[in-house]
């Protein structure tokens, strides 16, 4: 394993609940280093940007009104295995089959509002953290 980097949202449903710090001790308790993090407003046009892959599906409209209806902290993560290392302390995309301990177990509302996001491959990391960060905002 090697110490790689990936992408995290705190979704507008935890920053409303003021979950920003529960969040990230999970992940920080999982391994994971916070090296950049901001809070913003995403605007419509961000959020169908960064959801493109899913703007055939069903709920793509109801996810970016969700995901600009309040703030979010983006984050970029490392650590060892840094994308599935996340993916297994975030759980399920489902609270309802999340396992025990995980993030959306603990603290998400619906299969919606599961309260963060994490990316799913090394090569959408990068794409994900280019989107919202410039080189010189990532600290390790
Ligand atoms: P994320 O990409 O946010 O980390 P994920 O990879 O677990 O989550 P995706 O399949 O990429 O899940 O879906 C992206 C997001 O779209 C989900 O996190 C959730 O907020 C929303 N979503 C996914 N499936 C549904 C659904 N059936 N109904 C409503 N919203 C959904
Ligand atoms: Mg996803």
């Amino acid at each position: 394993m090697a110490v790689t980097r990936t992408f995290s949202i705190i979704k507008p449903d935890a920053t409303r609940r003021n979950l920003t710090g529960g969040v990230t001790k999970m992940l920080e308790d999982a391994g994971l280093r916070v090296v950049a993090s901001k809070r913003i407003q995403m605007t419509r046009e961000q959020a169908e940007g960064f959801y493109a892959v899913h703007s055939e599906r069903p709920f793509f409209n109801d996810l970016v009104t969700f995901m600009i209806s309040g703030p979010v902290v983006v984050q970029v993560l490392e650590g060892e295995d840094a994308v599935l290392t996340n993916r297994t302390v975030m759980g399920a995309t489902n609270p309802d089959n999340a396992d025990e301990g995980t993030i959306r177990k603990t603290y998400a509302e619906s299969i919606e509002a599961n309260s963060v996001h994490g990316s799913d491959s090394d090569e959408n990391a990068a794409i994900e953290i280019e989107y919202f960060f410039k080189p010189e905002e990532i600290v390790g």
